[in-house]
């Protein structure tokens, strides 16, 4: 899951993507409102988690501006305490979730995961397409109830095409949930995994769309 943070304070964002990445995450983070506004009208993000307290544009005017510009990333806003008001406008103006400050890091990836899945439209962690069976929480793959092992980013190629079964997803939208920036992005790094993928699992499950990108056949 690639996660968008928004968050001004020095110490608490690198707690956070420090707490993200270590649970495998590609974590962006931004400072301030604008740039918010900018990475989020990419539609990149599985999930974007944004402090209120901004400098600038403020978190209930990136979440205002958001979502009138029809950006429909799930967004998990940081409230303080005390704050009841903030929480009743924040899901009134289209957040998702909101959580109190002082955060628990594995209460916010879990309610990241439960809003970034509902996003598309799973009620549960498990995927389960063609007798491949995803467990997003675990990390783990079990295919015609095998064990298969995966490296993270094999298994983060899997996750996207099985998110997105029946659709096409380019090279370049698999590359976004590879890497964060200032990560080097190798160019053929995702036919790398491709291939892999099916090696350990079946070739016909991921299928190549001539100059558009890759599917994972959704039945
Ligand atoms: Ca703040």
């Amino acid at each position: 899951m690639r996660i968008l943070l928004v968050e001004d304070d020095g110490l608490l964002g690198d707690g956070f993507q420090v707490g993200l990445r270590q649970m495998g995450f590609q974590v962006d983070w931004v400072r301030e409102g604008r740039a918010a506004l900018r990475e989020l009208s990419t539609g990149n993000y599985d999930a974007c988690v944004l402090d209120l307290g901004l400098p600038q544009l403020d978190g209930m005017e990136v979440l205002t501006l958001a979502r009138a510009q029809q950006l429909k990333t799930p967004i998990l806003i940081l409230t303080a305490r005390n704050s009841l008001g903030d929480r009743i406008d924040g899901l009134n103006l289209g957040a998702d979730d909101y959580l109190i400050k002082p955060i628990d890091i594995n209460e916010l990836i879990a309610r990241l995961r439960a809003i970034s899945r509902r996003f598309h439209g799973h009620v549960q962690n498990l995927l389960i397409i063609k007798e491949v069976c995803l467990d997003a929480s675990q990390r783990s793959v079990l295919y015609k109830n095998q064990p298969v092992n995966l490296s993270g980013k094999e298994f983060e190629v899997l996750h996207g095409l099985m998110l997105n079964a029946g659709r096409v997803l380019s090279r370049g939208q698999l590359e976004q949930r590879l890497y964060s920036w200032g990560h080097e992005v190798d160019s053929n790094a995702v036919e790398v995994h491709i291939h892999h993928l099916r090696k350990k699992l079946a070739p016909e499950l991921i299928q190549t769309v001539r100059g558009i990108g890759y599917t994972f056949p959704s039945q």
